[in-house]
């Protein structure tokens, strides 16, 4: 499915498949994740994506061939490729754990083409062995909404008993079950009357939910944004009490409307989180195993990709909208 200029619809192209260059590998994919970053780069709000374009980072596939060099997986190995697609290894970032932040790297389904695909290609450095529990569509939407969702926990800090999460979708209703593995308490912010993802949160053990512009119950140590609405920004700085941190974990933002300093004021923090790292996902996916995290997922086949982003745009999805490919063995 094929993204051929910012604002079209997805086009279902017949492409060549794809060969590996050196260490890469040749993966026929299984299911791809429909990512909220998938809608920006449709839309348009991320500069300079690579054009055509196979949208798509949250890939689950198959090795099915070996570029020159690459040793990593057997042929047949179950594989993830997330959105970090590689790096330079050189750089001031890349050399001190940061990689993330590499001005060089490049994305998969942004500068890469990616998994909205029959096949594709990834540098084996940046994949990950898959734990082989979850089904295809159940493991994808862990390579980004998960691991993002990670990284923003982390951001939130250990001591933050009372966290909040602004947007319930794919990414808040993983890290919900982490936050709550790990005795947080959960407080679920959702759109102004949306009754069914409050009941999906509270399903999850949220210990409250309701809509982004209502205050929680309770001061908050934390609260990470999902949703790509700036207004939320001062809305979750006068949730979260004295020394909070208020984590924006998404790509691209609407602006974020003037505050008054008061609610900045006492050591509150605003801060972003961007990429993932290598060790990010081996990390998660090694908690994401001993949790048995388990994740709600809408499969549609690849050739609705365009019906599962309007889906996504809509909030109809209730945790993850995943594309799957017919008849996969791993489905
Ligand atoms: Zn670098
Ligand atoms: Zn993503």
């Amino acid at each position: 499915m094929l993204l051929e200029a910012a604002g079209r619809p997805l086009r279902d192209a017949q492409l060549a498949e794809p060969v590996p260059g050196p260490h890469q590998v040749l993966l026929r994919v299984a299911a791809c994740g429909v990512c909220r970053t998938d809608l920006h780069v449709a839309d348009g709000e991320l500069p300079h994506p690579k054009l055509p374009l196979v949208l798509g980072h949250e890939i689950v596939g198959e090795v099915v061939a070996l570029g020159p060099g690459a040793d990593r997986f057997e042929l047949g190995a179950r594989v993830g490729v997330p959105w970090l697609g590689w790096t330079c290894g050189e750089c001031r970032f890349c050399r001190s754990g940061r990689e993330n932040l590499c001005a060089a790297a490049r994305f998969t389904g942004y500068q890469l083409d990616g998994g909205y695909a029959e096949f594709t290609v990834a540098d084996e450095r940046f994949c990950f062995p898959l734990p082989p529990r979850l089904a295809a569509a159940e493991a994808a939407p862990l390579l980004c909404a998960g691991l993002i969702g990670y990284r923003s926990l982390l951001a939130a800090g250990d001591s933050a008993e009372r966290l909040g999460l602004y947007g319930f979708g794919a990414a808040a209703h993983i890290v919900a079950q982490v936050a709550r593995a790990q005795g947080r308490k959960v407080f679920a912010f959702t759109r102004p009357g949306d009754a069914a993802a409050q009941r999906f949160a509270l399903e999850l053990g949220a210990a409250w939910a309701g809509a982004s512009d209502a205050p929680p119950p309770e001061p908050l140590d934390a609260a990470i944004i999902f949703a790509p609405a700036g207004t939320l920004v001062p809305a979750a700085l006068r949730a979260v009490e004295r020394g909070g941190t208020v984590v924006c974990a998404g790509i691209h933002m609407s602006d974020i409307p003037a505050f008054p300093y008061e609610i900045l004021w006492g050591e509150r923090t605003v801060r972003s989180v961007a990429n993932l790292t290598r060790r990010d996902g081996e990390e998660f996916l090694a908690l994401a195993s001993q949790l048995q995290l388990h994740t709600a997922v809408e499969p549609y086949p690849l050739g609705r990709a365009g019906d599962a982003l309007e889906a996504l745009r809509a909030g109809r999805v209730r945790g993850a909208a995943v594309l799957v490919a017919e008849g996969s063995a791993f489905g």
